[in-house]
């Protein structure tokens, strides 16, 4: 025997649990169901225990997909202050960070106890600790086995996000579903992640654990945050951006004192020819990157006895350092998963699939991936919100 509900949302994360709580509260019979022993498990290790919920600079172009167009249905009818507001009538302390980021004043718990709460005024079930089983769509119903149970619905939501952090409880499991209902999807890769550098770099893994202000670009996206040298790479809010623009074989550089106007470093040897390249650079920069870098550019000695032409030639590398990672960290390291189900097939004001009706992706599953800095959660609570109210 199957227990009946009008909708079945698989995965009790971020946007699992907010699009469980919007359909409920419109007097939906909601089951959410998560193989996890605990809902909202990446939600209680985000922005370090604290949680970056959202940004108030969110936008459309803070998102890589397929279709730039596709997440600007959802994300201009619930906004930052939407998300705020809730957060504001549960007491929850906050504050910006940086660049616009909203961080919990005590801990991401309280969110996850927030989204709770919102799923027991809806009156959902919420299910956790089983796998779960078959998943089969017919006469307009959706059956789902989990542990010894099934149960149907007309409504299936997948929001079982993507791969990255497979420790957390991430699987594939919505990629697989997207292709048995014949939804294509993107390639998915690690994005927001860690890039690796080859042994030719090694001078530079020596470096970990320094880190600097940059401008990391990589073809048209540039970011300017720190930049950290792992033993491993480059990490850092700067390449962690960047990595989700990285494809293989592709350049990223640094820009290293990116406040420095052009030709500073023929000002200093006419201001200064007395002082070395060392000093000029250490005023800017930690000094073990500043050895590296001396020795990379093979400039040694005092600013007076280089001559302007080496010194431009230098000038223009720590304008455009080049690095060509061989690789990145991984879904072991990756905080989101680029690519996901092909926002082609999807509404952009519903989130149901337009070929399989009942059906809805939301979250990270789909083809959408933000910013590092609470983008991707507004996404989450925007495309959930976007389903609940449809379903
Ligand atoms: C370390 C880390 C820190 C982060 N910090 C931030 C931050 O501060 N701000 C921000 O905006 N974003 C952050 N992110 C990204 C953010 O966590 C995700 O983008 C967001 O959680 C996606 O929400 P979602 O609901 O789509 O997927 P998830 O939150 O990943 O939820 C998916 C749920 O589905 C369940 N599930 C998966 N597979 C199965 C299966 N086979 N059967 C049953 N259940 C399944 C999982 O257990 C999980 O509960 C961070 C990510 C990581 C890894």
């Amino acid at each position: 025997m199957s227990e009946t509900y009008d909708a079945i949302v698989l995965g009790a994360g971020a946007a699992g649990l907010f699009c469980a709580a919007t359909a409920g509260q419109r007097g939906k019979r909601v089951l959410l169901l998560d193989h996890a022993d605990q809902v909202g498990k990446k939600i209680l290790i985000s922005g370090g225990g604290r949680c970056n919920f959202t940004n108030i600079h969110t936008a459309p172009d803070r998102y890589l997909s397929g279709n730039a167009h596709f997440a600007k249905s959802a994300l201009s009818r619930y906004t930052p202050a939407d998300f705020l507001d809730m957060v504001e009538a549960y007491g929850i302390a906050w504050h910006e960070k940086t660049l616009g980021q909203l961080f919990c004043d005590g801990s991401a718990k309280q969110i996850v106890a927030m989204l709770l709460e919102e799923c027991a005024r809806g009156g959902v079930t919420v299910h956790c600790g089983d796998a779960l089983g078959e998943i089969d769509h017919a006469d307009g119903h959706y059956r789902v086995a989990f542990g010894a149970r099934a149960a149907t619905a007309p409504a299936l939501v997948i929001a079982t996000g993507g791969p990255s952090i497979p420790k957390m409880g991430a699987t594939g499991l919505a990629y697989d579903l997207a292709r048995k209902f014949g939804l294509k999807v993107v390639q998915p890769r690690p994005a927001l992640v860690p890039l690796t550098l080859p042994g030719a770099e090694a001078l530079f893994r020596d470096l970990s654990g320094v880190s600097t202000e940059v401008v990391a670009r990589c073809g048209k996206a540039a970011f300017r945050e720190a930049a950290l040298f792992t033993h491993r790479g480059l990490s850092g809010p700067a390449i962690l951006q960047i990595s989700s623009y990285w494809q293989r074989g592709q350049t990223v550089t640094t820009q290293f004192l990116p406040d420095r106007a052009e030709g500073w470093l023929k000002d200093a040897k006419r201001e200064r020819p007395r002082a070395s390249l060392r000093k000029v650079l250490g005023e800017g920069l930690p000094e073990r990157l500043v050895d590296v870098l001396c020795e990379r550019l093979g400039l040694s000695g005092e600013l007076g006895a280089m001559s302007d032409k080496a010194l431009a030639a230098a000038e223009a590398k720590l304008a455009r350092w080049p690095f060509v990672p061989d690789g990145s960290e991984g879904y072991a390291k990756a905080e989101v998963t680029a690519g996901g189900i092909d926002t082609g097939a999807l509404s952009s004001k519903t989130m149901e699939a337009r070929k399989v009706p009942g059906l809805f992706v939301v979250g990270e599953a789909a083809d959408v991936t933000g910013w590092l800095g609470g983008y991707n959660f507004q996404w989450a609570w925007a495309s959930a919100r976007a389903a609940g109210l449809a379903i």
